[in-house]
């Protein structure tokens, strides 16, 4: 298994570092884009050289096979009608499939895609139609190319009224000596909850703000440099602001900042 990092930047980030959007690559090749942002197109294409989302002959190498949405800001689904029309009128094309905690796939549909995906000439549309679609619960997990993966839900945005998750993942292969590794997706500083995942990790990825001021829904770079030093060695950040050159996470403790298009082979278990 190895994982790709399309992009390693904050929302509103620049071509320089793109949207942090990630490509799991299965031992038979297939590859699960987790989140597709608004730059997509624009990652996908410099990291492979190629838009084609559909599979031309059958074989599905190199090509995306599923999706995993971990929550509904645009910079992690904002590609997705642009993913949806464009593996639709592929007419070798298969849907791809769509990982997704359940409740937030109805919202995803009910309140971003429907208004631009409702419809094609002729015929009322529903996100089934585009994807084939794989919710899974709160707290479960799901099985793509025999790995596993668990969700685990995130604080991002408190509001007191309606609360805004977002659903990192666990990960590890079911058949072979692998890695387990946990991807935070965005979330809110969670010492104690980064603290339990990290006995069963061997690596995290985790959302990381770099910005002057802290704005309390991405965990700020500051406060990581807070956690217990076994734990920083685990993390690799990702998810910062461009240039966040006065931070030196090697020598804080940290296994250091992702970079643009890094992959990672994780083979070895912990
Ligand atoms: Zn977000």
């Amino acid at each position: 298994m190895k994982i790709k990092f399309l992009g390693v930047g904050s929302a509103f980030t620049t071509s320089e570092y793109y949207q942090s959007n990630m490509l799991v690559t299965a031992r038979n090749g297939k590859e699960l884009l987790v989140d597709c942002g608004t730059d997509i197109r624009f990652s996908l294409r410099e990291c492979r050289h190629t838009t084609d989302v559909s599979s031309q002959d059958g074989d599905s190498r190199g090509k995306i096979d599923a999706v995993y949405i971990s929550h509904l800001h645009s910079d992690h689904i904002g590609g997705m009608e642009w993913m949806a029309f464009e593996t639709y009128f592929s007419p070798n094309s298969g849907k791809p499939k769509l990982f997704m905690e359940e409740n937030i796939m109805h919202e995803m549909w009910n309140c971003s895609l429907k208004g631009g995906l409702g419809c094609i000439e002729g015929k009322q549309m529903h996100l089934t139609d585009y994807f084939d679609c794989r919710p899974a619960s709160d707290g479960g997990s799901f099985c793509w190319e025999r790995i596993l993966f668990t969700l685990v839900k995130m604080p991002h945005i408190i509001t007191g009224y309606k609360n805004f998750y977002s659903y990192g993942l666990l990960i590890e292969e079911m058949d072979h000596q692998g890695s387990r590794v946990f991807i935070t997706t965005d979330t809110q500083f969670q010492p104690d909850l980064i603290g339990r995942i990290a006995k069963k990790t061997s690596v995290i990825f985790h959302d990381c703000e770099t910005s002057p001021l802290k704005s309390i829904v991405h965990a700020h770079y500051d406060d990581l440099c807070t956690l217990p030093s076994a734990l920083r060695r685990k993390i690799w950040l990702y998810h910062y602001q461009p240039h966040p050159d006065d931070r030196h996470p090697k020598a804080d403790g940290f296994a250091g900042f992702v970079k643009k298009g890094q992959e990672f082979d994780l083979k070895v278990k912990s």
